[in-house]
Formats: C-alpha cells, sequence, structure tokens
C-alpha cells in the first residue's frame, strides 16, 4: 500500500483525527490553509470524485454529511463554511485517493484562485 491516506486511515501514519468511523475518517490538514480546515476521506481507495461510480453513491453521500457533521463539531456550521473536492491537475489535486476539504473559520474568497 503507498498511498498516504491509505495509510492513515489504516492508522499506519499519524493524524489528528476528528471522525473515526467504520467507511470514513477526517483529521486536520497538516498545511492548513484556514482556521479550520478538515479532511474528510473514505477508507475506500477512490482516486478522485471522478474515479466514483454509481455503487459509491451512498458513500459519497455519507461522505457530504460528514463534511457538515465535521462542521458542527468545530464550531464552524453557524458562520459559514465550504466543502471542496479538487479533481486532477487544474483544481491542484496533491494526494491520488479522494478527500472533502471541509474550510472554515474565515471568510473565504469566491471565486477561489
Ligand atoms: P489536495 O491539494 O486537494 O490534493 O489536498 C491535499 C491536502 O492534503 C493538502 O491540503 C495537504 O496539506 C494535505 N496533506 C498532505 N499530507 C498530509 C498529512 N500527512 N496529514 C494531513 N494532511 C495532509
Ligand atoms: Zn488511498
Amino acid at each position: 500500500m503507498t498511498c498516504l491516506f491509505c495509510k492513515i486511515a489504516a492508522g499506519e501514519i499519524p493524524a489528528n483525527k476528528v471522525l473515526d468511523e467504520p467507511d470514513l475518517v477526517a483529521f486536520h490538514d497538516l498545511n492548513p490553509k484556514a482556521p479550520v480546515h478538515v479532511l474528510v476521506i473514505p477508507r475506500e481507495h477512490i482516486a478522485n470524485i471522478a474515479a466514483a461510480g454509481p455503487e459509491q453513491e451512498a458513500l459519497l453521500g455519507r461522505l457530504l454529511l460528514a463534511g457538515a457533521r465535521v462542521a458542527a463539531a468545530t464550531g464552524v456550521r453557524d458562520s459559514g463554511f465550504r466543502l471542496v473536492l479538487n479533481a486532477g491537475p487544474n483544481a491542484g489535486q496533491s494526494v491520488d485517493h479522494l478527500h472533502l476539504h471541509v474550510l472554515g473559520g474565515r471568510s473565504l474568497g469566491w471565486p477561489p484562485g
């Protein structure tokens, strides 16, 4: 297994976890871009949202809802937050294991850079 986020999900690489569930893990981003910056990942290795299929529909629904739960748990639900899925080079995806960014705690610019 060479995937960084698979290793975090398996507990082989440490991470500051927010959620540790049967099919999902959430942990603080190592290089946060906002006061709250958490990544939610499926334990299952999926390269990105473009590689997901209908068999992952329920899992992806749970991933989004977990993002909202993380926003509540980290205190940014009411002030506002952003959920981001980067896919591929132009979006700046740097880890090829699907991850949902939960960003909040400051005003976030739009459109994104
Ligand atoms: P992306 O650019 O969308 O692929 O996001 C990858 C994110 O993973 C970046 O925000 C990195 O800061 C973050 N990251 C990389 N390695 C780690 C790690 N070991 N623990 C936590 N976050 C990480
Ligand atoms: Zn992986």
